[in-house]
């Protein structure tokens, strides 16, 4: 009879720690880094919370595999390295794919897209991207809008500063002739600083996704399932129409 106790106390304890493992660890809640300086993608409301487009897919796509969010942020340049090393679960964060990025993780299906935009001061001499060799172009870090123009126009003619807001405000102060950054951010930075003008580019189309470690493939196929579901609900639209009022 003892025995029979001990056992049912041995068995009992073990299902209570099988549980805690699932239950309580690290495990329910996902980690997603981005850039907190992108607006309307992700940017710090008055309460000092990081909220935006990606914010909230990222919520809704939690809310749907059942995990809660918590959301990091750091250097744009510092996502990639955090994903493969699986410090953050995922990256999201207006990022492009690109045949490069791939060669480092993986994307999730694209949710939008995006266009490298230049921005200047109204009366500049800039008028389009032809006149942009010799100037001091400002960028964000590791951004396509970097590479770019670090690949058209030179290292030396390109200044990286380690988000968007620094970058334009660079602009305004004149130690930078022009800033090249993804449309919808350029078109925030333009509203919220005056005398600050966009002139459209001829580069392409950029898809935006979310990165994933290259080991990581089962929670990079729930979330594009959430994301599917997200997209056949109308969410995704609901959410980018909430950022990004029709013209
Ligand atoms: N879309 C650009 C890129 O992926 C910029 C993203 C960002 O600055 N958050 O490089």
């Amino acid at each position: 009879m003892k025995n029979i106790k001990r056992i049912f106390a041995l068995v009992l304890a073990l299902a209570l720690c099988v549980t805690c493992f699932a239950g309580c660890g690290k495990g329910d809640t996902l980690v997603m880094g981005t850039n907190a300086s992108f607006p309307p993608y992700e940017f710090v409301d008055d309460n000092g919370n990081i909220v935006g487009i990606d914010a909230e897919i990222a919520q809704a796509i939690a809310d749907k595999l059942g995990y809660k969010l918590e959301i990091r942020d750091m250097e744009f340049d510092s996502l990639l390295t955090a994903v493969e090393s699986k410090s953050i679960d995922f990256a999201l964060a207006g990022m492009t794919v690109t045949d490069e990025r791939l060669l480092q993780v993986n994307f999730s299906d694209t949710y939008a897209t995006g266009v490298q935009v230049i921005i200047v001061k109204e009366g500049s001499d800039i008028a389009t991207a032809d006149d942009l060799s010799g100037k001091v172009i400002g960028v964000q870090s590791g951004t396509t809008g970097d590479i770019y123009c670090t690949d058209d126009f030179g290292q030396d003619n390109v200044k990286q500063y380690a988000n968007g807001a620094l970058a334009v405000a660079a602009l305004m102060n004149g130690q930078v002739d022009c800033v090249v950054i993804d449309n919808e951010p350029a078109k925030n930075y333009v509203k919220a600083n005056a005398g600050l003008k966009i002139l459209e580019t001829e580069y392409v189309t950029e898809d935006y996704a979310a990165a994933f470690s290259k080991d990581n493939t089962d929670l990079l196929n729930k979330f594009n399932a959430a994301l599917k579901e997200l997209k056949d609900e109308g969410k995704i639209d609901e959410i980018i129409n909430k950022y990004i009022p029709a013209e």
